[in-house]
Formats: C-alpha cells, sequence, structure tokens
C-alpha cells in the first residue's frame, strides 16, 4: 500500500493564504477575512482562504459581464472548443493535483481519482463538440412567402456557479462545460469546506487561454456569498448542486431578476431488488450503491427494498460487502472507504443512526463511530445497514447524506412502486432483477430522473442527470442541457 508523501501535500497545499480569481487575476478580499479548511480525516487545520465579500460578489459580475463584450465574446465557436479541449488536456496532465487536493479538503480515497478524471475529461471533450453544434430553426410559418422566420441561440449571460463540497472539482468542470461551449461566462462559488481544487482549476483556466473574467472564482459561506449571487441583479442564471432547502432559497432570491435557475438537489433513492435477481452482482451494487464517498452522494439508493423471499440473506449479504471495504486515511492506496467530509456531518449522521436505533430499527452492521487507533481524529463512520426499519422512520424518509443504508421488506410490484415513490424526491433508483418485463415495467412506474438497471450511478457526459420532483429543476449532461445556457431569438424578415 501507498501513501501519499509528506513533502507533496505540503506542495499542494503550501502555506500562502488560497485567493479568490477576479478578472484573471489572483486576489485577497479587501475586507482581509479568511477562513480555513480542515482536513477530515484528522480533524487539522489545511489552508486558510480568503473570504470574498458582497463587494467581491460585484466586481467578480462586472468582469464577467465585460468579458461577454470583450474578446471572449468575440470567439468563433471553434475557438471555444479550441480552449475546451486545452482545458481537458490540462485537467489530464494536472489531474494528480486536484484528486490531492479533493482528498485532503473532502476525505474522499486517493484512488477514487481515477475514473473522476476520466469522466471530467469526457464532459470536457464532449462539450467541446458541442460549442460547433449550437443552431437555431428557420421555421416555415403560416405566412410562408410573405414573412420568414429563424431562430438564433445566444450566450444566456453571466452565470452564477454554486456548488457543494461532496465533489469539488468534479462538480466544478460539470458547471464549466455547458457554460463556456455556450459562449457564457461564470463566476464559481466552491462549498466553504471543499474550496482548494476550485482554485486550482482556475489557473488550468487561465492557462488553457480562457480570456480573463470568464471564469471567476469567490469563496466564502453560503449565506453571505451565495446569497450575493442568487440575488445579484448582474448575474442572469444560477445554476445550483446543493441541498433542496438552499435550492428553494435560491429560488425565492432569484425572483428579483427573473434569473433562469436550475437545480440539482437532494434525494432518497429507493433500489428495488427482486427475488430473481443475480443476488451476489445486486448485494455488490446495493453496497457500491451508497458506500462510496461515504455515502455523501446525492443520488445514492439509500432505501433498499428487498423482495420477502431473500430479505435476511440479501441484506446480510450487503452488510458484508459493507464490512468488507477499508476505511483508513484517503491517502493511503489501500483505502476505500474515508471519512466524512466534516465534525458538522459527523454530528449529523450520527443522529440519523440514533434515530434509527432508537425508533426499532437494527443495525446488521456499522452503527458506530470509528474511535480507536490511527482514525480516531478523524470523522470515520463505517458502512452501516439497517434492517428492520419502517416507512415511516426519520431514516426511511429524510436523506442522511452519510454511509447509511435503510433496508425495507417488500412482496409485490404494485406494492414496492408505490412505497419507493411516495417520497418528496425523485433523483436516481435502481432495480435489480433478471426479469426483462420486471425490468422495463417498473423503470417505467418509478418517479426519478435516473432508474438503474442491474446497475447503479453509471454516468456519462452525453446521459442527462437530474431529479424529478422536489430533487431539481433541469438537467446536467447531455444534449439538452446547454439549451439551460441558452437564450432563443425568433428573428422576423418581411418579404
Ligand atoms: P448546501 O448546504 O445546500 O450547500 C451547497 C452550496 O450552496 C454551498 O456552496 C453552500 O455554501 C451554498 N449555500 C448555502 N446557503 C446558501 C444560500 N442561502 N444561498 C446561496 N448559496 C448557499 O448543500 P451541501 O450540504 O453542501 O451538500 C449536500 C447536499 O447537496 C445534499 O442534499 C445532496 O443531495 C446535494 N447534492 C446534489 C447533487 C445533485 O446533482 N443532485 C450533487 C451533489 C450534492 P457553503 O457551504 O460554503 O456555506
Ligand atoms: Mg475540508
Amino acid at each position: 500500500m501507498l501513501h501519499v508523501a509528506n513533502e507533496d501535500v505540503k506542495k499542494a497545499i503550501g502555506d500562502a493564504v488560497k485567493p479568490q480569481l477576479i478578472d484573471g487575476k489572483f486576489t485577497m478580499s479587501e475586507g482581509g477575512k479568511t477562513f480555513k479548511t480542515y482536513n477530515p480525516a484528522t480533524g487539522k487545520v489545511l489552508a486558510e482562504v480568503t473570504e470574498s465579500t458582497a463587494k467581491d460578489v460585484d466586481l467578480a459580475v462586472a468582469a464577467a459581464r465585460r468579458a461577454l463584450g470583450g474578446e471572449w465574446g468575440k470567439f468563433k465557436p471553434f475557438d471555444r472548443q479550441a480552449v475546451l479541449l486545452r482545458l481537458a488536456d490540462l485537467i489530464d496532465k494536472h489531474y494528480d493535483d486536484l484528486i490531492l487536493l479533493d482528498s485532503l479538503d473532502l476525505g474522499c480515497p486517493i484512488t477514487s481519482g481515477g475514473p473522476k478524471k476520466q469522466r471530467a475529461i469526457a464532459l470536457l471533450r464532449y462539450y467541446a463538440g458541442m460549442a460547433v453544434d449550437i443552431h437555431g430553426n428557420t421555421i416555415q410559418n403560416s405566412q410562408a412567402g410573405e414573412i420568414f422566420s429563424y431562430t438564433l441561440k445566444e450566450p444566456v449571460g453571466v452565470v452564477g456557479s454554486i456548488i457543494p463540497w461532496n465533489g469539488p472539482s468534479g462538480m466544478a468542470i460539470w458547471k464549466l462545460g455547458p457554460a463556456l461551449a455556450a459562449g457564457c461566462t461564470i463566476v464559481l462559488k466552491p462549498a466553504e469546506q471543499t474550496p482548494l481544487s476550485a482554485i486550482r482549476i482556475g489557473e488550468l483556466c487561465l492557462e488553457a487561454g480562457i480570456p480573463a473574467g470568464v471564469v471567476n472564482i469567490v469563496n466564502g459561506p453560503g449565506h453571505i456569498v451565495g446569497a450575493a449571487m442568487a440575488s445579484h441583479p448582474g448575474i442572469d442564471k444560477i445554476s445550483f448542486t446543493g441541498s433542496t432547502e438552499t435550492g428553494q432559497a435560491i429560488l425565492r432570491a432569484a425572483a428579483g431578476n427573473i434569473k433562469k435557475v436550475t437545480l440539482e438537489l437532494g434525494g432518497k433513492s429507493p433500489n428495488i431488488v427482486f427475488d430473481d435477481a443475480d443476488l451476489d452482482l445486486a448485494a455488490r451494487g446495493a453496497a457500491m450503491a451508497v458506500f462510496p464517498n461515504s455515502g455523501q452522494i446525492c443520488s445514492a439508493g439509500t432505501r433498499l427494498f428487498v423482495q420477502r423471499g431473500i430479505a435476511d440473506k440479501f441484506v446480510e449479504k450487503v452488510a458484508e460487502v459493507g464490512n468488507s471495504l477499508k476505511i483508513g486515511n484517503p491517502l493511503d492506496t489501500g483505502t476505500q472507504i474515508g471519512p466524512l467530509v466534516s465534525e458538522e456531518q459527523l454530528t449529523r449522521v450520527m443522529s440519523y443512526i440514533e434515530s434509527g436505533k432508537s425508533q426499532g430499527a437494527v443495525a446488521v452492521s456499522g452503527g458506530e463511530r470509528v474511535t480507536t487507533g490511527d482514525l480516531a481524529g478523524g470523522y470515520f463512520v463505517p458502512p452501516t445497514v439497517f434492517a428492520n426499519v419502517q416507512d415511516d422512520m426519520k431514516i426511511a424518509r429524510e436523506e442522511i447524506f452519510g454511509p447509511v443504508i435503510s433496508s425495507f421488506v417488500f412482496d409485490t410490484i404494485d406494492e414496492v412502486v408505490e412505497r419507493a415513490n411516495a417520497t418528496t424526491y425523485g433523483l436516481g433508483s435502481g432495480v435489480w432483477t433478471t426479469n426483462l418485463s420486471t425490468a422495463h415495467k417498473v423503470s417505467q412506474r418509478l418517479q426519478a430522473g435516473s432508474v438503474w438497471v442491474n446497475c447503479y450511478q453509471a454516468m456519462d457526459a452525453a446521459v442527462p442527470f437530474g431529479g424529478y420532483k422536489m430533487s431539481g429543476n433541469g438537467r446536467e449532461s447531455g444534449r439538452d442541457q446547454i439549451q439551460d445556457y441558452l437564450e432563443t431569438k425568433s428573428i422576423w424578415i418581411s418579404l
């Protein structure tokens, strides 16, 4: 097993206070305030970061607005494609920096970087292709011959992107790809818990030849910096990923100038296992639908519905998979489960686990914080599987955002579909069966933006991802997403 060397960590973090990026310059906020970011594997301070103010948001928005009318505004689609491809190459070259920063800041295992790197690069290259495929329509209207009409697509303008901590660099890249392809400019705010990789991505954007002011990065607390963005009259669109509660606050704040708002929010996704499933495959799938990233995954399949005949045995198998995952320092290459992101998240997850126990659910595995050995100072919670969960318990209804599976027993298709859909969320869902008809029938009836059959969490730049109901508004990835970054103009020419 390898461990990232201390010198590499020191080099990645450095001593300097981490800046914001406004108009192509890395600066400190004029207010001089800073905040700390912590390593959740040790609880110790990692770095200090400049805390942007509402005035910095004004400066960033002004820079983004100027950039729309400047050199960037004159970029042809092929020029935008070229910089996106260059950015993809740079991310490829420097991905080790990004995953190290995320691993330190968030606690995700360093080995999770491989697939994340491929996804990030593929996404930028996909949207690079999209940049040269933006077009309106010619419309043969009812007055054809007298008046001719066509549509043009134009960038929506300045985009405010607000992202959560559970996938810092991936999430930032997810927001940049379509916005840059469409010709928009951006003010990006990473989460306060995980700001480090965004700054590095900002450097790479400049190195890729993206002009100053096109990508701006501000740091600081959501209720100040994020709120200033959501209500800012100079921002035309907000692209938000985070909790449903914050999504609601953003919608309200965005009403002032009728911003376009797309939201990727929380979930409590059902994962349904029929008795005819390949049970080994399904057990591993059910565990890996939740436990990677310590369960801090928006579409995690946290409500596990198992058909009665196989329920007890199957839940035990899932618990076994959970128990087999190696918990440890995220910088060790053998580690599969790192810590939760913060003490606050630890308290939240443990309070859900306690509530599950006190309401009568049974922890078949996990259920206690790790308090011994090298991990005692960090925020480690082992994979936890609850049996005997009832639909009205707190752990059955609320998003925990930790490594916790709540399992339920069901009998029939109609019953399980009804129970799976009985939630305000609708992000992901899973179906495990070898019966083709069951697979299709259940997929069509689940109210969720993604249904994974005999797999979970498959993602691709070309396939839309997003939520039904209170899990969001709009989609990320896929051909249509770029429309959220474009305005449609109808032009009439009298002949
Ligand atoms: P969060 O508390 O909603 O925070 C998300 C972002 O919003 C952070 O940058 C936060 O800033 C900022 N923010 C907080 N209050 C704000 C306000 N009043 N106005 C504007 N911005 C504000 O969510 P989180 O706890 O970081 O992330 C976990 C949640 O995200 C979960 O519910 C999860 O399901 C969801 N999520 C969804 C997806 C998806 O694609 N659907 C993906 C990942 C996560 P600070 O943190 O710096 O204060
Ligand atoms: Mg941190």
